[in-house]
C-alpha cells in the first residue's frame, strides 16, 4: 500500500482531523510557549489563561510584568517564569524587527524565512516547518515533531536511532508521494499526529488496535 492508501485508512479510523492551534505565525509562537511540556492540552490551557488575563499582542506582552505573565502561564504547566521571559523575547523581536507584524515580514526565499523563524526560542526545523505549512507560507513536508517514527515504521520498519535522520527520511517520503499543496500536506500531518498520539506511540505502540497493522513494515518485523 502506498502512503495515500495509509492516510485513507487512518482517516477512516480517526475521522477528518482539524487544526486545534493558532496557525498565524506570531500567534503560534506565543501558543507554543503557553505550555510545558508543550502539548496541545498544556498549550491550550496556558493560551486560554493568557488571552483572558493579559492578551497576546507584542506591545501588551512587553508592557506586562513577568510576575503577571508567570501567573497566567502557570495554567500551562512547568517553568512559567522561563516561558514568560521567552514570550517577552518573542514580542520584542517581533516589535523591533518586524514592526509588530511577523507574518508580513516572512517573505522572500524559503531558506531566509526558515532561518528567520529559527531565531525564535525553541524553534528548530520541525517547528519552522509547522509554521511554514500551517501559516500557509509554503506547502513544505512538515512532520509532527513528537512522532516522525509513525510514517517511518509504516513504510520501512523500526525507526532510526538518530531523530534528525528519521525526520529527514520521513520528509522525503511525504515529498515523494503527497501533492505539494497546503490541503494535502496539512491532512497528512494531522493524521500522522493523531496516530502517533493515540496508538503508534514511541514506546509500546498499540499494534493490536491499529487500522494499518496488516500493511505495516514495523509490525511485520515484530511478528
Ligand atoms: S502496526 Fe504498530 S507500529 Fe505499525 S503503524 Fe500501527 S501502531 Fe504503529
Amino acid at each position: 500500500m502506498r502512503l495515500a492508501g495509509f492516510l485513507e485508512e487512518l482517516e477512516r479510523f480517526y475521522g477528518r482531523q482539524e487544526v486545534s492551534w493558532p496557525t498565524e505565525p506570531y500567534e503560534f509562537l506565543v501558543w507554543w510557549h503557553c505550555g510545558y511540556p508543550a502539548s496541545d492540552a498544556t498549550c491550550a490551557k496556558g493560551w486560554a489563561a493568557l488571552t483572558k488575563e493579559i492578551g497576546i499582542e507584542p506591545d501588551t506582552l512587553l508592557r506586562a510584568s513577568v510576575a503577571k505573565l508567570r501567573h497566567a502561564l502557570k495554567a500551562g504547566g512547568m517553568v512559567p517564569e522561563l516561558r514568560a521571559e521567552r514570550l517577552k523575547e518573542i514580542a520584542l523581536r517581533v516589535q523591533n524587527e518586524y514592526g509588530g507584524d511577523l507574518r508580513a515580514g516572512l517573505v522572500g526565499p524559503l531558506a531566509k524565512v526558515r532561518a528567520a523563524l529559527k531565531k525564535f526560542p525553541n524553534i528548530a526545523d520541525p517547528g519552522a516547518d509547522r509554521i511554514l505549512l500551517f501559516g500557509e507560507i509554503a506547502p513544505v513536508a512538515a512532520v509532527p515533531s513528537n512522532n516522525p517514527h509513525v510514517l517511518y515504521r509504516i513504510l520501512r520498519g523500526p525507526e532510526r536511532e538518530n531523530y534528525g535522520a528519521t525526520y529527514r527520511d520521513v520528509q522525503q517520503m511525504i515529498e515523494a508521494e503527497i501533492a505539494e499543496s497546503f490541503d494535502a500536506r496539512t491532512r497528512a500531518y494531522l493524521l500522522l499526529k493523531v496516530h502517533g498520539q493515540s496508538l503508534c506511540k514511541r514506546t509500546k505502540p498499540k499494534c493490536g488496535e491499529c487500522p494499518v497493522q496488516r500493511e505495516c513494515a514495523y509490525f511485520a518485523r515484530q511478528s
